[in-house]
């Protein structure tokens, strides 16, 4: 991929990480997906030791709630391999799923990645949202009623999770005092193969209320490729923000943090909400930004999708 940004101003190039490790808070084998970005673009490596329990601030799957944005997590990971390691540079990535925020209806993965660097006190941020997703469930009540779900999901090459569509209470409700809903849930996670499949579905069944089983896509990364690749992705774009750096104070991840304006309609003028006109590039040390024209030349909006025009 060939670097697309035209900056007016000519970045810097950073060589500040090279021979220098950082850290990835990661339990789910995201390794292979973020070394190479950092090694090739940077020149650091990546640690990530075992112990690290990340599933502590929460999972997909719901045993352990999260809470705070995919941001914040990604953030309290990173900075839990910081602390673990004593290394004053750390890596974390937290996604999230659910429809697309622009496109409703077609399921959206959103992933969010930090660098952090104590040296000089910056945390750097980039996301993605890919609708390259499997993400998906369905209720069955056998492993032949769920034979086109799973084609649709790529299983067995992405794993799966199954559970009882309505768990049977193992407690009954005390008296006069609402359940709590914390009974630990029957979840059997990470199956790859149909013979576990057809086992958990059948066990899941026997648990349910209503004799259906839940089977949802299992979005850990090491159990979903299409997953890695977005993350990978996504390591690529934060190496090359932390490449560039600032032009008053060298710092490193230089780049975009937001929008401003607005494009007018091509016919009437009217400015639109949805397209702003400008992009916001800054730095994560000093107060140094630049307002620049946006980076796919869109000038004007198509009265299509004017409010004026075509309310
Ligand atoms: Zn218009
Ligand atoms: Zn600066």
């Amino acid at each position: 991929m060939s670097f697309q940004f035209s900056l007016k101003m000519r970045a810097l190039s950073v060589n500040r990480y090279r021979g220098k490790t950082a850290v990835l808070a990661t339990k789910h084998e995201k390794l292979w997906a973020i070394e190479k970005p950092m090694l090739t673009g940077l020149g650091m490596s990546l640690i990530s030791p075992p112990g690290i329990d990340t599933d502590a601030l929460g999972t997909f799957s719901g045993e352990v709630e999260r809470d705070g944005t995919p941001l914040e997590t990604a953030i309290r990971k990173a900075r839990l391999g910081m602390s673990i390691t004593k290394l004053p540079f750390g890596f974390a990535n937290e996604g999230s799923f659910g429809p697309h925020p622009q496109l409703i209806f077609i399921p959206g993965n959103q992933e969010f990645m930090v660098f952090i660097d104590d040296e000089l006190g910056i945390e750097i941020a980039e996301q993605t949202i890919s609708t390259e997703t499997n993400y998906n469930h369905t209720n069955v009540s056998s492993i032949a009623a769920a034979a086109a779900f799973l084609e649709q999901v790529r299983f067995p090459s992405h794993g799966l999770i199954v559970l009882p569509h309505n768990q049977k209470r193992s407690r009954p409700e005390k008296a006069g005092g609402a359940f709590s809903g914390k009974e630990p849930l029957t979840l059997i996670k990470g199956i790859r193969d149909r013979a576990t499949l057809e086992e958990a579905i059948e066990f899941c069944k026997s648990q349910s209320n209503d004799g259906l089983a839940r089977i949802e896509t299992d979005m850990r990364a090491h159990m979903n490729p299409l997953r890695q690749r977005v993350i990978r992705r996504l390591a690529i774009k934060l190496a090359r923000r932390l490449q560039r750096a600032c032009a008053q104070c060298e710092c490193p991840g230089w780049g975009i943090t937001g929008v401003a304006g607005s494009l007018p309609c091509e016919d009437c003028g009217y400015p639109s909400q949805e397209a702003p006109a400008f992009e916001i590039h800054s730095c994560s040390k000093c107060s140094y930004s630049q307002k620049l024209p946006r980076r796919d030349g869109l000038t004007l909006v198509e009265a299509t999708y004017c409010q004026r025009c075509n309310p």
